[in-house]
Parts: C-alpha cells; sequence; structure tokens
C-alpha cells in the first residue's frame, strides 16, 4: 500500500508500443475500479541484449520498493532479459508479494497465457465448415516450430473430421513471414492449377503478403477466395480487407490478473496459471463483414498529423539536449524547461552525484545500486492544475519516490518510472503522471533517452573540466587550477579586509635518491604521500595543488586569525609523515621540507607569498641536509 491504495508493480518495455500501451490502458481500468494504482516500470529497449543501453535500462527495476507494493506483473515475453525476470521474481518471492509472470513462464511466478490452439481451431472450423469449403490450402509456419505444427495438426484435424481428404500440395510453409509466404504463394497461383476457395494462414503477416499476391495477380478477397490470418497484429488494422484472425483478450487477461491478485489478499491460495483463451475476430477477408468504402485519405491524414507531431518532438528534443548539455548546475534546468507543455506531470530525479562523479562512459560498469540513497529533483513540470514554478532543487530520500508524491500525484493514472543513464552509467530516473495516450506515452521514451544523454554530456563536460584543472596523480590540483580558484578567493579577501592569507610551499626531500634506488613507482608513491600529508594538514579548506614534480603549493584565505597556523600545519603534516613512515614497511624513508607565510592579506599578489614561503622551505631544507649530512656521534 502507498498513500492508502493498494500498489501493482508492472515491468515491461516500451510502453508506448502498441502491445504494452493495450495492456497499461485495460490493466489502469479495472485496477481503478478495484483501489488500485499502477507503477509501471518501463524501459526504452526490449532488453535483447544487444542494444549498448540495455544495462542502464534495467536499472529501473531497482526502483520497486517491495515494502510498498500488493502485487507485481512481469511481462515476461516483452522483456527478452530472462536474468531481470528471475531477479525480480526472486525478490518478490522474499518479499511474499504475488507475481505473475506473461506468456513466458518464471519460476516462482502464476503463470499467465493464452490458449492459441483452441482459438486456432475456430478459425479453421469457421472457414471450412461455416463456409461448407473443401478446397482449402494451409500456409503453415516453420516446419518443425511447435507452433506451426500444432496449427498443421489443426487444420488436418478438421478435414479429416470434414470427410475432405488431405493434399500435401495444398500446404506451404511461409515461415511465419512474408518472403518465404511469397514462394508458397507463387506455387498455390502457378499456371494451370485450380485456385482454392480458401487459404487458412498460421498468422497475419502471412495472410497479409497472401492478399498482396493475390491482388497482383487480379484476384478479390474474399469475392474470389477467402483468407484467414491469425494472431491480430497492428498492422492487420490498415489492412484492407481487414483480416478474419483472432486476438488475444487483454482486458479478460488484465481482469484476471487482478482478481488474482484481490483473491490472494483475501487469503485465498496462489493459482498455479492463469489461462486465457484468444478470441476468434470474424471480418472481411472471409466475407462475414462487410468490406467499408476506402478510407485510406483518411488514415493518411492521420498519419500525417501524427508525422508531422513526430517532427516537432524531434525538434523540442534537440533543443533540450542542447540546453541540458550547457548547463553546469542543476538549479538551472528548471528555467529552460519550464514552459515546454510536453514536461508538464513529469519529475526528473538525479543521483546526488550524477553530474559530477569521477567517471568515463563505461559500458561494463555494473553497480549494486544504480541510485542513491538521497536524490535530488533538478525539475518538475506543471502538475495537473497546479503550478507552481520553482528553480529550486530538492533533495529528497529515495525511498519518497518523488518529494510531494500526495500533492502532485494522480492515483487513478499510472505512474510511469524510466531510468536516466548514460552509456549505462545510471543517472537517475523520471516519474511521469500522464493520461494514457499514445503520444504522451511516446514522449516518455523521448524524455528519458534526451534527459539521460544531455546529463551524460554535462558529466562528461565536467570530468573534463576537472582533469583540466587536476593532477591524476595525487588527485590535487595542477597549477592551473590553483590559480583559476585561488585568485578570486585572494581578490575577494582583499576586497573584505583583514583576511588572514596562508601559502605553503613544500618539496620533497631525496626523491631522486629513490627514484634511483627503488624505481620510479616508489618515487610516486613518496609523491602520493606527501600530497596525502598536505591535504591532511589543510584543514581550513586551503587549495593543495601540485605544481610539477615534488613540488607542491597550499593556499588558502582564513576566516579569523588563526593563532599558531604555521606550527600547527606543520605538526600535522609531520604527525601524517611520521605516521607513515611507521606503519610502512618501504626501504626508504617519505620526507618533505615546507615554508609558511601566514599573514594577514594585503595587496601582495599571490606570488610575492609563494616567493616567501618558497625561500622558507629552501632554508628549511637547508636545515634537513645539515642535520642528515652531519656525522653520527
Ligand atoms: P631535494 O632533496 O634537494 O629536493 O632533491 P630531490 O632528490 O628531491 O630532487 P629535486 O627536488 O631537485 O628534483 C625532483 C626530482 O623528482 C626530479 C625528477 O627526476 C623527479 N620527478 C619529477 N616528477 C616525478 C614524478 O612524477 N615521479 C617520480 N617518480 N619522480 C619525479
Ligand atoms: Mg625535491
Amino acid at each position: 500500500m502507498f498513500n492508502g491504495r493498494k500498489i501493482i508493480a508492472v515491468c515491461l518495455p516500451k510502453a508506448y508500443e502498441r502491445i504494452s500501451f493495450r495492456y497499461i490502458s485495460a490493466l489502469n481500468e479495472y485496477a481503478l475500479e478495484k483501489g488500485y494504482t499502477l507503477f509501471v516500470y518501463q524501459t526504452c529497449t526490449a532488453l535483447y541484449g544487444n542494444s549498448r543501453n540495455d544495462k542502464g535500462e534495467n536499472y529501473i527495476f531497482s526502483l520497486i520498493d517491495y515494502d510498498i507494493i500488493d502485487g507485481i506483473i512481469i511481462f515476461s515475453e516483452l522483456l527478452k532479459d530472462k536474468n531481470i525476470a528471475d531477479k525480480i521474481a526472486q525478490e518478490a518471492a522474499k518479499h511474499g508479494i504475488p507475481a505473475i509472470a506473461v506468456e513466458r513462464p518464471v519460476e516462482g511466478c502464476i503463470n499467465a497465457h493464452y490458449d492459441y490452439g483452441d482459438c486456432f481451431e475456430k478459425i479453421v472450423r469457421h472457414i471450412i465448415v461455416d463456409h461448407h469449403l473443401t478446397k482449402v490450402n494451409f500456409i503453415a509456419g516453420i516446419k518443425g516450430n511447435s507452433f506451426s505444427e500444432e496449427r498443421l495438426d489443426i487444420y488436418k484435424k478438421v478435414l479429416a473430421e470434414q470427410g475432405i481428404p488431405y493434399d500435401p500440395e495444398r500446404v506451404g510453409y511461409g515461415d511465419f513471414w512474408d518472403y518465404p509466404t511469397r514462394e508458397v504463394m507463387k506455387k498455390f497461383l502457378a499456371d494451370g492449377k485450380e485456385l482454392p476457395e480458401a487459404i487458412i494462414c498460421s498468422n497475419d503477416v502471412m495472410a497479409i503478403t497472401a492478399c498482396a499476391m493475390l491482388a497482383d495477380k487480379g484476384y478479390s478477397v474474399p469475392e474470389d477466395i477467402l483468407i484467414s490470418g491469425f494472431d491480430g497484429i497492428e498492422d492487420e488494422e490498415y489492412h484492407n480487407p481487414r483480416l478474419t484472425t483472432c486476438r488475444s483478450g487483454c482486458a479478460e487477461m488484465c481482469r484476471s490478473m487482478i482478481d488474482t491478485f484481490e483473491a490472494v489478499r483475501n487469503g485465498g491460495k496462489i493459482p498455479d496459471e492463469i489461462l486465457i483463451n484468444f478470441e476468434m475476430v470474424k471480418s472481411q477477408s472471409c466475407g462475414c463483414v462487410k468490406k467499408k468504402p476506402n478510407d485510406s485519405m483518411l488514415m493518411i491524414r492521420e498519419m500525417h498529423d501524427r508525422l508531422d507531431g513526430y517532427q516537432q518532438r524531434i525538434s523540442d528534443m534537440n533543443d533540450l539536449m542542447s540546453y541540458i548539455s550547457t548547463v553546469k548546475k542543476p538549479e538551472l534546468i528548471h528555467e529552460g524547461l519550464k514552459d515546454k507543455e510536453m514536461f508538464n506531470n513529469s519529475f526528473c530525479c538525479l543521483n546526488i552525484d550524477a553530474l559530477d562523479s569521477e567517471m568515463s562512459a563505461d559500458t561494463e560498469c555494473e553497480p549494486g545500486e544504480p541510485f542513491t540513497d538521497d536524490m535530488i529533483m533538478v525539475y518538475r513540470g506543471r502538475f495537473n492544475d497546479l503550478y507552481e514554478p520553482s528553480s529550486d532543487t530538492e533533495i529528497f530520500k529515495r525511498k519518497d519516490i518523488i518529494p510531494g508524491f500526495e500533492k502532485y500525484i494522480d492515483m487513478d493514472r499510472p505512474v510511469i518510472f524510466s531510468s536516466l543513464h548514460y552509456l549505462n552509467i545510471p543517472l537517475g530516473y523520471i516519474c511521469l503522471n500522464v493520461d494514457i495516450n499514445i503520444v504522451a506515452y511516446e514522449r516518455i521514451q523521448q524524455i528519458s533517452e534526451t534527459f539521460g544523454n544531455g546529463f551524460g554530456n554535462v558529466r562528461m563536460y565536467n570530468a573534463m573540466e576537472r582533469l583540466y584543472i587536476q593532477d591524476p596523480m595525487t588527485g590535487l590540483y595542477n597549477r592551473r587550477g590553483f590559480y583559476q580558484l585561488v585568485i578570486p578567493e585572494f581578490e575577494k579577501a582583499a576586497d573584505e579586509g583583514r583576511k588572514m592569507a596562508a601559502v605553503v610551499s613544500a618539496d620533497l626531500d631525496g626523491l631522486k635518491y629513490i627514484n634511483d634506488n627503488f624505481g620510479h613507482s616508489e618515487g610516486d608513491n613518496a609523491i602520493k604521500t606527501v600530497a596525502a600529508a598536505l591535504v591532511h594538514a589543510a584543514v581550513y579548506g586551503e587549495i593543495c595543488a601540485r605544481f610539477g614534480g615534488d613540488e607542491f603549493v597550499v593556499a588558502g584565505v582564513l576566516s579569523e586569525e588563526t593563532k599558531g597556523y604555521s606550527e600547527n600545519f606543520k605538526k600535522r603534516f609531520n604527525d601524517y609523515i611520521d605516521n607513515y613512515n611507521r606503519e610502512s614497511d618501504k626501504p626508504y624513508k617519505v620526507a618533505a621540507s615546507i615554508g609558511i607565510t601566514c599573514r594577514v592579506y594585503d595587496t601582495s599578489a599571490v606570488d610575492e607569498l609563494i616567493k616567501i614561503s618558497d625561500d622558507l622551505m629552501y632554508e628549511d631544507k637547508a636545515g634537513r641536509k645539515q642535520i642528515r649530512s652531519r656525522p653520527r656521534s
């Protein structure tokens, strides 16, 4: 339960695709009646494993909060990554949540599927028995394929029952697709052969091809010959004539699944399976429904409008991509999107470190937990009629899903989640609460891909900028970074007056000796140790930099007069080094000389203070060399 509503988690790919869209619509209709809200976790790819984005897409399933959901539906046939379905099923089982797998069995789930066989038999009987035909050809699928063989057996069975002899010449294998079906049709329509009265096809794709081949030869369906298909694909809806075919009982399946959750809630037994019949659809291709006058102009108009819409959205997305790619701070994202309607009813939530982590595009990364516990909300669109323009970003707990959930979310509409990632680097997620309509659902995909890539660009840009000012070996700033940060800070201090400025200069002692005797990697280790000691000693937010080789400079503006800064800095630095030398079992000791200037900041340039500190450092070095060269008594 969440906000007083029972929750069903729905896992599927591409919410905008016809099949997913139909399921979401049908599920939501019945869910409302039964007091459920759908939380839809959608992926932008079908997770076949052949897209470079698959890993990043499946992160969205780690957002499922098993503590709040009352049931889960995994569209396991549509989501091609079997491991994902298995993982979700295992988590559901661990939490005692009923899980349903649709159309591909998943261990531990109630398996929901359709009974194709029964429906196919209805179609074959309809063509042969109801239409009283005897010269009926058959286009099977792939030879040896179980679905194909099952359908061929049904054809043979009905022929036998009707006392019609089976003639192998009337059968061909169209492999369930267009090209082989053309070969079969050429055989059926060869010169001198009598035209069959009907052709039963094992799927719609082959039936559509058969109709096209007949039209080429000047025959009409169903006037000259009857055709039937099977499986009710989207193309069939645009076909003239509409096919006598079958359609999955999608609504019935959805009702049945929700009823199962209800039954389990009320203490009923978890069933092993849910079996829904395919429904036969008698239509124009067998003559049972009259052909309509050709309304293709209307369809073209509709398509044309949709294409126009696409064009506009591609352009909007490019605009968005350019905008996001230049925004370095999350606070500014809202500004560029606030007037764009396409982002209404949507939240964009980023990992707390999404834009500034150390990163390179790493397609192999496999994080345990892709989303951070604290998330940052960088964009909230207009919600329903609520419009509270805000450029504020908000940090919130991922457990809360989105900030202000109860205020914004309309629980009568599905809440949709989609992953934001950049080449599989997890960045966050979007949450949308839009009306169920196909154009709005198409946007989910476009928004999540554009946000993901846009934020990925920002991250790359930030990483490059960091490289430009960072010393890769020690992680300290390089000389460029030092001046970039220190100069404005010192200038500010000069304006404010009477602030303390501190500059430390450090140089390793005897690095050449370490290099020559133990190798350069040990020399590097000594450099890194001194860098770490400086960071340890710089407790007032000073900027630590490696100027080059074994030379370091640390500088900072101290907000109050810090008594004994130099002594304390040196002590912290030396303690760190001494501790390192004690604990490490290196055959050499790390040591460095340092010089510190700390004084009320006047107008002296940073470089002057560095020069003074350098001189002090060299004095220190000279003293240390004397001690080292003093004969042992
Ligand atoms: P001193 O005690 O007088 O400071 O002498 P030193 O041996 O530390 O040598 P010096 O400071 O005069 O010169 C630094 C040497 O450090 C020169 C160069 O060979 C070596 N060095 C410079 N950069 C690196 C580096 O990135 N890694 C390693 N291992 N050695 C470096
Ligand atoms: Mg040195």
